[in-house]
Protein backbone atom coordinates (compact mmCIF):
# COMPACT_ATOMS: atom_id res chain seq x y z
CA UNK A 1 0.00 0.00 0.00
CA UNK A 2 1.62 3.28 -0.64
CA UNK A 3 2.08 5.60 1.71
CA UNK A 4 -0.94 8.20 0.17
CA UNK A 5 -3.28 5.75 0.67
CA UNK A 6 -3.48 4.66 -3.11
CA UNK A 7 -3.86 1.49 -4.53
CA UNK A 8 -0.88 -0.09 -5.13
CA UNK A 9 -2.06 -1.25 -8.68
CA UNK A 10 1.21 1.02 -10.38
CA UNK A 11 2.68 1.67 -7.38
CA UNK A 12 4.97 -0.49 -6.49
CA UNK A 13 7.59 0.67 -4.06
CA UNK A 14 8.87 -2.71 -3.30
CA UNK A 15 11.44 -2.94 -6.26
CA UNK A 16 11.96 0.53 -7.34
CA UNK A 17 14.42 0.02 -9.72
CA UNK A 18 13.31 -2.13 -12.29
CA UNK A 19 9.39 -0.74 -11.46
CA UNK A 20 10.23 2.75 -12.29
CA UNK A 21 9.26 2.74 -15.80
CA UNK A 22 5.90 1.17 -14.64
CA UNK A 23 5.19 3.41 -11.93
CA UNK A 24 2.88 6.13 -12.67
CA UNK A 25 3.97 9.31 -12.54
CA UNK A 26 3.46 13.11 -14.50
CA UNK A 27 4.60 13.22 -17.80
CA UNK A 28 5.28 16.57 -19.59
CA UNK A 29 4.61 16.30 -22.84
CA UNK A 30 4.72 19.79 -23.69
CA UNK A 31 7.03 22.67 -22.84
CA UNK A 32 7.31 26.01 -23.84
CA UNK A 33 10.59 27.01 -24.20
CA UNK A 34 12.33 30.50 -23.61
CA UNK A 35 12.29 31.44 -27.44
CA UNK A 36 9.06 30.68 -26.95
CA UNK A 37 8.36 28.03 -29.64
CA UNK A 38 6.59 24.34 -27.97
CA UNK A 39 8.36 21.36 -27.95
CA UNK A 40 5.34 18.04 -27.91
CA UNK A 41 7.09 15.01 -26.54
CA UNK A 42 5.28 13.07 -29.26
CA UNK A 43 6.73 10.13 -27.84
CA UNK A 44 5.30 9.96 -24.63
CA UNK A 45 1.98 10.96 -25.86
CA UNK A 46 2.08 8.08 -27.90
CA UNK A 47 3.38 5.75 -24.99
CA UNK A 48 0.66 6.99 -22.98
CA UNK A 49 -2.27 7.43 -25.39
CA UNK A 50 -1.43 4.88 -27.42
CA UNK A 51 -0.72 1.64 -25.07
CA UNK A 52 -2.96 -1.30 -26.00
CA UNK A 53 -5.55 -1.31 -23.86
CA UNK A 54 -7.05 2.26 -23.66
CA UNK A 55 -5.84 3.63 -27.16
CA UNK A 56 -9.62 2.38 -28.69
CA UNK A 57 -11.59 3.32 -25.71
CA UNK A 58 -13.51 6.85 -25.47
CA UNK A 59 -11.59 9.48 -23.37
CA UNK A 60 -12.68 12.12 -20.45
CA UNK A 61 -9.33 14.95 -20.60
CA UNK A 62 -9.57 16.61 -17.21
CA UNK A 63 -7.26 19.63 -17.41
CA UNK A 64 -6.82 22.09 -14.50
CA UNK A 65 -5.55 25.12 -15.62
CA UNK A 66 -4.56 28.86 -14.52
CA UNK A 67 -1.05 30.64 -13.08
CA UNK A 68 1.78 29.21 -11.18
CA UNK A 69 1.11 28.90 -7.32
CA UNK A 70 -2.02 28.84 -6.77
CA UNK A 71 -2.40 25.07 -5.57
CA UNK A 72 -3.32 23.15 -8.59
CA UNK A 73 -0.93 20.25 -8.47
CA UNK A 74 -2.00 20.11 -4.89
CA UNK A 75 -5.64 19.83 -6.20
CA UNK A 76 -4.60 17.64 -8.60
CA UNK A 77 -3.21 15.09 -6.21
CA UNK A 78 -6.47 14.68 -4.48
CA UNK A 79 -7.68 14.18 -7.70
CA UNK A 80 -5.48 10.75 -8.10
CA UNK A 81 -6.31 9.95 -4.67
CA UNK A 82 -10.28 10.02 -5.77
CA UNK A 83 -8.76 8.06 -8.73
CA UNK A 84 -6.86 5.13 -7.35
CA UNK A 85 -9.56 4.99 -4.24
CA UNK A 86 -10.33 1.23 -3.34
CA UNK A 87 -12.78 2.43 -0.80
CA UNK A 88 -16.04 4.35 -2.69
CA UNK A 89 -16.97 6.84 0.22
CA UNK A 90 -13.49 7.02 2.55
CA UNK A 91 -11.24 7.87 -0.85
CA UNK A 92 -9.05 10.91 0.76
CA UNK A 93 -7.38 8.43 2.60
CA UNK A 94 -4.89 8.61 5.78
CA UNK A 95 -4.82 11.59 7.33
CA UNK A 96 -0.97 11.41 8.50
CA UNK A 97 -0.09 10.81 5.17
CA UNK A 98 1.69 13.38 2.87
CA UNK A 99 0.51 13.71 -0.69
CA UNK A 100 1.94 12.70 -3.35
CA UNK A 101 1.64 12.33 -7.29
CA UNK A 102 2.08 15.83 -8.96
CA UNK A 103 4.92 17.67 -7.59
CA UNK A 104 3.69 20.55 -5.56
CA UNK A 105 5.76 22.89 -3.07
CA UNK A 106 5.85 26.29 -1.66
CA UNK A 107 7.79 29.20 -2.64
CA UNK A 108 7.58 31.48 -5.46
CA UNK A 109 9.50 29.80 -7.69
CA UNK A 110 8.48 29.80 -11.16
CA UNK A 111 8.18 26.07 -13.12
CA UNK A 112 8.45 25.35 -16.69
CA UNK A 113 5.30 26.36 -18.34
CA UNK A 114 3.50 23.54 -20.57
CA UNK A 115 1.33 20.75 -20.19
CA UNK A 116 2.14 17.78 -17.68
CA UNK A 117 -0.13 14.83 -17.86
CA UNK A 118 -0.77 11.47 -15.59
CA UNK A 119 1.46 8.40 -17.41
CA UNK A 120 -1.40 6.10 -15.90
CA UNK A 121 -4.80 6.25 -18.28
CA UNK A 122 -7.96 5.04 -15.94
CA UNK A 123 -10.20 3.31 -16.90
CA UNK A 124 -13.80 4.09 -15.53
CA UNK A 125 -17.27 2.65 -15.63
CA UNK A 126 -20.02 4.99 -16.79
CA UNK A 127 -23.39 4.03 -14.90
CA UNK A 128 -24.45 3.32 -18.91
CA UNK A 129 -21.95 -0.01 -18.65
CA UNK A 130 -19.41 1.77 -20.89
CA UNK A 131 -15.74 2.24 -19.87
CA UNK A 132 -14.18 5.21 -20.44
CA UNK A 133 -10.27 6.27 -20.52
CA UNK A 134 -9.66 9.01 -18.27
CA UNK A 135 -6.29 11.36 -18.73
CA UNK A 136 -5.32 13.74 -16.02
CA UNK A 137 -3.77 17.29 -17.54
CA UNK A 138 -2.06 19.52 -15.69
CA UNK A 139 -1.55 22.83 -16.90
CA UNK A 140 0.77 25.51 -15.91
CA UNK A 141 1.06 29.03 -17.18
CA UNK A 142 2.87 32.30 -16.00
CA UNK A 143 0.41 35.39 -16.46
CA UNK A 144 3.22 37.89 -15.54
CA UNK A 145 4.50 39.74 -18.27
CA UNK A 146 3.24 40.11 -22.04
CA UNK A 147 6.07 37.67 -23.31
CA UNK A 148 4.94 34.81 -21.42
CA UNK A 149 1.12 36.01 -21.46
CA UNK A 150 1.21 34.95 -24.57
CA UNK A 151 2.60 31.41 -24.14
CA UNK A 152 0.57 30.77 -21.50
CA UNK A 153 -2.97 31.70 -23.32
CA UNK A 154 -1.70 29.46 -25.79
CA UNK A 155 -1.33 26.74 -23.69
CA UNK A 156 -4.35 27.71 -21.75
CA UNK A 157 -5.90 27.61 -25.37
CA UNK A 158 -4.08 23.91 -26.09
CA UNK A 159 -5.71 22.99 -22.92
CA UNK A 160 -8.70 23.32 -23.63
CA UNK A 161 -8.74 22.10 -26.77
CA UNK A 162 -7.51 19.36 -25.89
CA UNK A 163 -9.41 18.57 -22.72
CA UNK A 164 -13.56 17.53 -22.21
CA UNK A 165 -13.16 19.39 -18.90
CA UNK A 166 -11.49 22.42 -18.15
CA UNK A 167 -10.76 23.16 -14.82
CA UNK A 168 -9.90 26.92 -14.21
CA UNK A 169 -7.99 27.19 -11.06
CA UNK A 170 -8.03 30.50 -9.76
CA UNK A 171 -7.15 32.47 -6.57
CA UNK A 172 -9.34 34.73 -4.23
CA UNK A 173 -11.75 35.76 -7.16
CA UNK A 174 -12.66 35.68 -10.85
CA UNK A 175 -10.83 38.98 -12.29
CA UNK A 176 -11.38 40.73 -15.75
CA UNK A 177 -7.89 39.68 -16.61
CA UNK A 178 -8.60 36.28 -16.13
CA UNK A 179 -11.79 36.27 -18.23
CA UNK A 180 -9.73 38.03 -20.91
CA UNK A 181 -7.32 35.20 -20.90
CA UNK A 182 -10.32 33.34 -21.87
CA UNK A 183 -11.17 35.74 -24.89
CA UNK A 184 -10.08 35.22 -28.28
CA UNK A 185 -7.68 38.26 -28.46
CA UNK A 186 -4.86 36.75 -26.88
CA UNK A 187 -4.86 33.11 -27.04
CA UNK A 188 -7.14 33.44 -29.60
CA UNK A 189 -8.99 29.66 -30.13
CA UNK A 190 -10.51 31.68 -33.30
CA UNK A 191 -10.37 29.96 -36.23
CA UNK A 192 -10.71 31.72 -39.58
CA UNK A 193 -12.19 30.23 -42.69
CA UNK A 194 -11.08 30.45 -46.28
CA UNK A 195 -12.85 29.91 -49.34
CA UNK A 196 -10.93 28.21 -51.67
CA UNK A 197 -12.33 26.45 -55.13
CA UNK A 198 -15.57 25.27 -52.96
CA UNK A 199 -13.09 23.87 -50.22
CA UNK A 200 -12.89 25.57 -46.83
CA UNK A 201 -9.55 26.10 -45.29
CA UNK A 202 -8.67 27.57 -41.41
CA UNK A 203 -6.82 29.29 -40.13
CA UNK A 204 -6.38 29.53 -36.60
CA UNK A 205 -3.76 32.49 -34.82
CA UNK A 206 -4.22 35.98 -34.21
CA UNK A 207 -6.96 37.53 -36.48
CA UNK A 208 -10.30 37.68 -35.93
CA UNK A 209 -13.27 38.51 -37.64
CA UNK A 210 -12.78 41.75 -38.54
CA UNK A 211 -9.03 41.74 -38.92
CA UNK A 212 -9.22 38.79 -41.94
CA UNK A 213 -7.09 39.19 -44.37
CA UNK A 214 -8.96 40.33 -47.42
CA UNK A 215 -6.64 37.74 -49.70
CA UNK A 216 -8.44 35.15 -47.93
CA UNK A 217 -11.51 35.96 -49.38
CA UNK A 218 -10.84 34.13 -52.96
CA UNK A 219 -14.52 33.39 -53.85
CA UNK A 220 -17.84 34.57 -53.46
CA UNK A 221 -21.18 33.10 -54.58
CA UNK A 222 -23.94 31.20 -52.44
CA UNK A 223 -22.60 27.64 -53.51
CA UNK A 224 -24.46 25.47 -51.19
CA UNK A 225 -22.42 21.99 -50.78
CA UNK A 226 -20.68 19.88 -48.04
CA UNK A 227 -17.96 21.94 -47.25
CA UNK A 228 -14.39 20.61 -46.18
CA UNK A 229 -12.96 22.40 -43.15
CA UNK A 230 -9.45 21.76 -41.86
CA UNK A 231 -6.27 23.26 -39.86
CA UNK A 232 -3.42 24.59 -40.44
CA UNK A 233 -2.28 26.75 -43.63
CA UNK A 234 -3.41 23.38 -46.31
CA UNK A 235 -6.91 22.22 -46.41
CA UNK A 236 -6.61 18.72 -46.08
CA UNK A 237 -8.11 16.42 -49.05
CA UNK A 238 -10.03 14.30 -46.58
CA UNK A 239 -10.94 15.15 -42.76
CA UNK A 240 -11.05 11.65 -41.66
CA UNK A 241 -14.10 10.68 -38.79
CA UNK A 242 -15.98 14.08 -38.69
CA UNK A 243 -18.74 15.39 -40.74
CA UNK A 244 -21.04 17.80 -39.21
CA UNK A 245 -23.78 19.79 -41.70
CA UNK A 246 -23.95 23.58 -40.10
CA UNK A 247 -24.73 26.59 -41.40
CA UNK A 248 -22.19 28.90 -41.80
CA UNK A 249 -23.29 32.54 -41.57
CA UNK A 250 -21.60 35.23 -44.13
CA UNK A 251 -20.00 37.62 -42.08
CA UNK A 252 -21.11 36.52 -38.76
CA UNK A 253 -19.11 34.34 -36.05
CA UNK A 254 -20.36 31.10 -36.04
CA UNK A 255 -19.94 28.68 -33.63
CA UNK A 256 -19.43 25.17 -33.49
CA UNK A 257 -18.42 21.98 -31.78
CA UNK A 258 -14.73 22.37 -33.41
CA UNK A 259 -14.25 22.02 -37.11
CA UNK A 260 -14.85 19.89 -39.89
CA UNK A 261 -17.65 19.49 -42.30
CA UNK A 262 -19.86 22.52 -43.20
CA UNK A 263 -23.37 22.17 -45.46
CA UNK A 264 -24.79 24.93 -46.69
CA UNK A 265 -24.62 28.62 -48.16
CA UNK A 266 -21.21 30.48 -47.80
CA UNK A 267 -20.61 33.32 -49.82
CA UNK A 268 -18.38 35.06 -47.82
CA UNK A 269 -14.99 34.19 -45.69
CA UNK A 270 -16.94 33.98 -42.15
CA UNK A 271 -14.88 32.99 -38.90
CA UNK A 272 -15.55 30.27 -36.37
CA UNK A 273 -14.70 29.79 -32.51
CA UNK A 274 -13.69 26.39 -31.61
CA UNK A 275 -17.04 25.52 -29.01
CA UNK A 276 -15.28 23.46 -26.04
CA UNK A 277 -17.21 21.63 -23.67
CA UNK A 278 -16.92 22.26 -20.02
CA UNK A 279 -15.31 25.26 -18.18
CA UNK A 280 -15.16 25.18 -14.12
CA UNK A 281 -14.05 27.95 -12.42
CA UNK A 282 -12.54 26.83 -9.67
CA UNK A 283 -12.06 29.75 -7.04
CA UNK A 284 -9.49 29.00 -4.05
CA UNK A 285 -9.50 30.84 -0.81
CA UNK A 286 -12.91 32.20 -1.56
CA UNK A 287 -13.58 34.37 1.09
CA UNK A 288 -16.80 35.72 0.95
CA UNK A 289 -18.86 32.88 2.17
CA UNK A 290 -21.21 35.38 3.36
CA UNK A 291 -22.13 36.63 0.34
CA UNK A 292 -21.67 33.48 -2.01
CA UNK A 293 -21.52 30.19 0.17
CA UNK A 294 -18.59 27.52 -0.78
CA UNK A 295 -19.17 25.10 -3.17
CA UNK A 296 -21.12 24.85 -6.65
CA UNK A 297 -24.35 26.26 -5.61
CA UNK A 298 -22.90 29.34 -4.11
CA UNK A 299 -20.57 29.33 -7.17
CA UNK A 300 -23.07 29.64 -9.84
CA UNK A 301 -24.58 32.30 -8.47
CA UNK A 302 -21.43 34.21 -8.15
CA UNK A 303 -20.45 33.32 -11.87
CA UNK A 304 -24.10 34.63 -13.21
CA UNK A 305 -23.52 37.34 -11.62
CA UNK A 306 -19.69 37.93 -12.52
CA UNK A 307 -20.37 36.95 -16.16
CA UNK A 308 -23.59 38.63 -16.54
CA UNK A 309 -23.57 40.76 -20.13
CA UNK A 310 -25.27 44.35 -19.53
CA UNK A 311 -25.97 46.94 -21.89
CA UNK A 312 -24.52 49.76 -19.04
CA UNK A 313 -21.01 47.49 -19.40
CA UNK A 314 -18.12 49.04 -21.55
CA UNK A 315 -17.97 47.02 -24.77
CA UNK A 316 -15.31 45.52 -24.51
CA UNK A 317 -16.40 43.80 -21.03
CA UNK A 318 -19.53 42.44 -23.27
CA UNK A 319 -17.19 40.73 -25.84
CA UNK A 320 -15.31 39.17 -23.30
CA UNK A 321 -18.52 37.84 -21.40
CA UNK A 322 -20.33 36.59 -24.94
CA UNK A 323 -16.91 34.72 -26.35
CA UNK A 324 -16.91 32.98 -23.11
CA UNK A 325 -20.80 31.63 -23.55
CA UNK A 326 -20.17 31.38 -26.50
CA UNK A 327 -17.30 28.99 -26.62
CA UNK A 328 -18.47 26.53 -23.87
CA UNK A 329 -21.10 24.24 -23.85
CA UNK A 330 -21.29 24.34 -20.03
CA UNK A 331 -19.88 27.20 -17.68
CA UNK A 332 -19.66 25.90 -13.90
CA UNK A 333 -18.36 27.36 -10.81
CA UNK A 334 -17.00 26.43 -7.42
CA UNK A 335 -15.60 28.59 -4.35
CA UNK A 336 -12.98 26.64 -1.74
CA UNK A 337 -12.26 28.42 1.20
CA UNK A 338 -9.08 28.84 2.16
CA UNK A 339 -6.79 25.29 3.65
CA UNK A 340 -5.29 27.36 6.49
CA UNK A 341 -2.16 28.63 7.18
CA UNK A 342 -0.03 25.70 7.33
CA UNK A 343 -0.87 25.03 3.55
CA UNK A 344 0.13 28.58 2.83
CA UNK A 345 2.86 29.32 4.12
CA UNK A 346 4.75 26.45 6.16
CA UNK A 347 7.62 25.20 4.09
CA UNK A 348 7.90 21.88 5.54
CA UNK A 349 4.07 21.28 4.59
CA UNK A 350 4.21 18.11 2.71
CA UNK A 351 -0.10 17.75 2.52
CA UNK A 352 -0.96 15.72 5.39
CA UNK A 353 -4.81 16.15 5.80
CA UNK A 354 -4.77 16.59 9.36
CA UNK A 355 -2.80 19.88 8.65
CA UNK A 356 -5.13 21.16 6.66
CA UNK A 357 -8.12 23.48 7.44
CA UNK A 358 -11.36 21.08 8.32
CA UNK A 359 -13.63 23.37 6.02
CA UNK A 360 -11.72 22.97 3.16
CA UNK A 361 -11.49 19.34 3.48
CA UNK A 362 -15.17 19.18 3.76
CA UNK A 363 -15.44 21.05 0.37
CA UNK A 364 -12.86 19.31 -1.35
CA UNK A 365 -15.14 15.58 -0.44
CA UNK A 366 -17.71 17.43 -2.37
CA UNK A 367 -16.35 19.08 -5.18
CA UNK A 368 -13.18 16.02 -5.90
CA UNK A 369 -16.54 13.58 -6.55
CA UNK A 370 -18.93 16.25 -8.80
CA UNK A 371 -16.02 16.78 -10.42
CA UNK A 372 -14.88 13.35 -11.35
CA UNK A 373 -17.84 10.77 -10.35
CA UNK A 374 -18.29 8.30 -13.83
CA UNK A 375 -21.74 10.18 -14.46
CA UNK A 376 -20.11 13.52 -14.37
CA UNK A 377 -17.15 12.35 -16.92
CA UNK A 378 -17.93 13.57 -19.99
CA UNK A 379 -16.30 12.30 -23.22
CA UNK A 380 -14.30 14.75 -25.63
CA UNK A 381 -16.55 15.54 -28.44
CA UNK A 382 -15.45 17.39 -31.34
CA UNK A 383 -17.82 18.03 -33.83
CA UNK A 384 -20.25 16.17 -32.21
CA UNK A 385 -18.22 12.91 -32.47
CA UNK A 386 -16.72 10.44 -29.10
CA UNK A 387 -12.67 10.77 -29.74
CA UNK A 388 -10.95 8.18 -28.09
CA UNK A 389 -7.39 8.32 -26.95
CA UNK A 390 -6.02 7.39 -30.29
CA UNK A 391 -8.08 10.09 -32.01
CA UNK A 392 -6.79 12.61 -29.04
CA UNK A 393 -3.20 12.16 -29.69
CA UNK A 394 -4.20 13.36 -33.55
CA UNK A 395 -6.35 16.42 -32.47
CA UNK A 396 -3.01 17.56 -29.85
CA UNK A 397 -0.54 16.56 -32.43
CA UNK A 398 -2.69 18.86 -35.39
CA UNK A 399 -3.63 21.44 -32.95
CA UNK A 400 -0.07 22.18 -31.73
CA UNK A 401 0.78 22.77 -35.70
CA UNK A 402 -1.88 24.91 -35.89
CA UNK A 403 0.53 27.03 -33.16
CA UNK A 404 3.43 26.45 -34.85
CA UNK A 405 2.40 27.71 -37.95
P1 LIG B 1 0.58 25.18 -8.76
O1 LIG B 1 1.82 25.88 -9.19
O2 LIG B 1 -0.66 25.95 -9.14
O3 LIG B 1 0.54 23.75 -9.19
O4 LIG B 1 0.56 25.24 -7.15
P2 LIG B 1 1.01 24.10 -6.11
O5 LIG B 1 0.00 23.01 -6.07
O6 LIG B 1 2.41 23.72 -6.37
O7 LIG B 1 0.88 24.88 -4.74
C1 LIG B 1 1.63 26.07 -4.47
C2 LIG B 1 1.55 26.42 -2.99
O8 LIG B 1 0.21 26.77 -2.63
C3 LIG B 1 1.93 25.28 -2.08
O9 LIG B 1 2.71 25.83 -1.02
C4 LIG B 1 0.62 24.78 -1.50
O10 LIG B 1 0.76 24.26 -0.20
C5 LIG B 1 -0.24 26.02 -1.50
N1 LIG B 1 -1.67 25.77 -1.68
C6 LIG B 1 -2.28 24.68 -2.19
N2 LIG B 1 -3.62 24.84 -2.24
C7 LIG B 1 -3.86 26.09 -1.77
C8 LIG B 1 -5.06 26.86 -1.57
O11 LIG B 1 -6.19 26.44 -1.86
N3 LIG B 1 -4.88 28.12 -1.04
C9 LIG B 1 -3.65 28.62 -0.70
N4 LIG B 1 -3.60 29.84 -0.19
N5 LIG B 1 -2.52 27.93 -0.88
C10 LIG B 1 -2.61 26.68 -1.41
MG1 LIG C 1 1.95 22.74 -10.34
Amino acid sequence: QHPGGFSDRNYDWSSEEEEYEKKAQPVQVLVVKDDHSFELDEGALNRILLSEDVRDKEVVAVSVAGAFRKGKSFLMDFMLRYMYKTEPVDWLGDYNAPLSGFSWRGGSERETTGIQIWSEIFLVDKPDGKKVAVLLMDTQGTFDSQSTLRDSATVFALSTMISSIQVYNLSQNVQEDDLQHLQGRQSTPVLELKIRRGRLGMKMGGATADQRHPSDRTSSGTTPGIWQIGYGRDIPETISDQTTACTVNVGRSCTFRNMVDVTGPISSAASVSIAFMSLIFLVRDWSFPYEFPYGAEGGSKFLEKRLKVSENQHEELQNVRKHIHSCFTNISCFLLPHPGLTVATNPKFDGKLKEIDEEFIRHLKVFIPWLLRPENLDVKEINGNKITCRGLVEYFKAYIKIYQG
